[in-house]
């Protein structure tokens, strides 16, 4: 069996990045990923429209200045496909591919006193010290959200599991099942090309619409010469994004959506998430431009624009030409609501009233599985199962030398920034133990119950809403640091 120093399971954004550092300290390390490609979720979700909400420049790694300088954007909020190709840049530059494992999933890990010993789909098992699971959140998509997905006589494909070569959408009927941010992004790209499109929607959904320019050399050089900044800023906003407003007022609502309506976003103004005047002024305006946007179209506004006041307490979805997209006149939305979708039938889409919607393409925007535990079968000291991250959200007592970074903004924020500081943060703490001629480290159980507990928002003993923390990232990254500052006391070095 080969022994390693530590593993990385996942090459995303978070696995890619934890490589690099480990390697930069001397360690033997391996990075396995299922995928047969480094990438993480833009390697899975390729479907026409994929693409960020936070500007790239914010999202991208920040460690490197030539890294940084190296890498251009072309617009504001790149596509999926440009986020890729940042990553397989960053791949070479950094000369990652030497010690990443595609196409191998990691099945299970189980802690022994010499460490994690971990199995791979191949049959394989390796040793490591250290373990790394940066596995994301998005890898189980509900494929199998209705029955019937087989019987259908064409393609049906998931938004989370897109395929290189997705369908052919050209001149197709196409049915898009699902109506979050997914659906809000893809809908606009395949009403373009598809020869009809219907869009089953449950539930009204907010939506504020991107403005997208495209950045040239004079843009790129602009916020080069501001890396530092953006480094600082993101680490410690609430929603780590370069700029943050407070002291907003109901009155100002209107000027803010005027000038940029993605400043009205929890993670621009993370006050709507605690202020219920300020969330129902944003409600308000922002109900009003959708209905705008849909050309004041009731049956539209009805099916698509939320009527309570509970802005942003879901991911607000943003959008390039979603609400223009479905009042077209090839465009069909229908409510499913009150007549649900039942099942996928050879033909088409079938509704629990009979109808039965005929297509060629269905796209399944049905979202995500909430798997728990991370994607790998771990078993840490004394065998004990691995659900869920303890102390700061990314270690767990009875879990020694494991790490799982996963961004506590939830959707609501730049979560590439975030688990860049998670990362960091875990790489710094082996270079300590290290340095200490410790083997291990884990947190205490006071250490990992006192500032959270299952179901907890990470590291700050707040329970879960599926918000994030309060201070968001930039008070949980300073939460982070005192920690490491302190000598580590909530943890346990062995
Ligand atoms: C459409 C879309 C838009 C987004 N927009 C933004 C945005 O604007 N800003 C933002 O900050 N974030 C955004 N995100 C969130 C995004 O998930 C994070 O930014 C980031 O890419 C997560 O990186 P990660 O490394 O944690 O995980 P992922 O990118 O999810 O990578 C996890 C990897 O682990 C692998 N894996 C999982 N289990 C196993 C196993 N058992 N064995 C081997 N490999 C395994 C997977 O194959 C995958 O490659 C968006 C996500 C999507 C899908």
């Amino acid at each position: 069996m080969d022994e390693l120093d530590a593993v990385v399971v996942g090459a995303g954004v978070a696995g890619l990045y934890a490589l690099h550092l480990l390697r930069e300290q001397g360690l033997r390390v391996r990075c396995f990923d299922a995928a047969d490609e480094p990438g993480g979720v833009w390697h899975h979700q390729r479907y026409p429209g994929a693409r960020i909400d936070t500007e790239g420049y914010a999202y991208q790694y920040q460690f490197s200045e030539d890294l940084y300088r190296d890498w251009g954007w072309s617009e504001r909020f790149p596509a999926g496909y440009e986020v890729l190709r940042w990553l397989r840049f960053a791949v070479d530059r950094l000369d990652l591919t030497r010690d990443l494992q595609p196409a191998t999933p990691v099945v299970s890990a189980r802690f022994d006193d010499d460490g994690w010993v971990v199995r791979t789909g191949d049959g394989g098992s390796v040793r490591a010290r250290f373990l790394l699971c940066c596995t994301g959140v998005f890898g189980s998509p509900r494929r199998d959200a209705i029955p019937g997905r087989t019987d259908f006589a064409g393609p049906v494909v998931h938004t989370g599991a897109w395929p290189a070569r997705g369908p052919d959408l050209a001149g197709k009927r196409v049915g898009v099942v699902g109506n979050g941010p997914s659906a809000v992004q893809l809908v606009p790209r395949a009403a373009d090309v598809a020869g009809h499109l219907t869009l089953f929607a449950r539930s009204p959904r907010w939506v504020l619409p991107a403005a997208n320019p495209m950045y040239g050399w004079p843009e790129r050089e602009a916020y080069r010469s501001r890396l530092s900044e953006v480094r600082q800023a993101v680490r410690s906003t609430f929603g780590g994004l370069e700029r943050e407003l407070s002291g907003v007022g109901p009155a100002d609502v209107a000027a803010l959506y005027a000038e940029d309506p993605l400043l009205l976003r929890p993670a621009a103004l993370p006050g709507v998430l605690t202020d219920e005047v300020l969330r129902a002024a944003v409600a308000g305006e922002v109900r009003e431009r959708m209905c705008e946007r849909l050309g004041g179209d009731p049956r539209l506004t009805k099916l698509l624009v939320p009527e309570n006041d509970d802005f942003g307490l879901r991911p607000v979805a943003t959008d390039q030409g979603y609400l223009e997209a479905v009042a077209r006149d090839d465009v069909d939305v229908v409510g499913v609501r009150d007549d649900p979708v039942t099942r996928i039938r050879p033909e088409g889409i079938e509704l629990a009233s009979g109808t039965v919607h005929a297509l060629d393409v269905v796209v399944l925007a049905t979202g995500f599985a909430q798997a728990g535990g991370c994607g790998v079968e771990l078993r840490g000291r004394d065998g004990a199962r691995f659900t869920t991250a303890g102390a700061l959200g990314i270690t767990a007592h009875g879990f020694p030398n494991l790490f799982v970074p996963s961004a506590v903004s939830r959707g609501h924020g730049n979560d590439a920034a975030c688990l860049q500081g998670q990362v960091e943060w875990i790489c710094e703490a082996i270079r300590r133990v290290r340095a200490d001629g410790a083997a291990t480290i884990e947190p205490t159980p006071a250490g990992d119950t006192a500032e959270v507990s299952a179901g907890d928002t990470a590291g700050t003993g707040v329970p879960n809403t599926g918000l994030p923390p309060p201070g968001g990232i930039g008070a949980y990254l300073r939460r982070c640091a005192e920690e490491a500052r302190a000598g580590y006391p909530s943890f346990r070095r062995g």
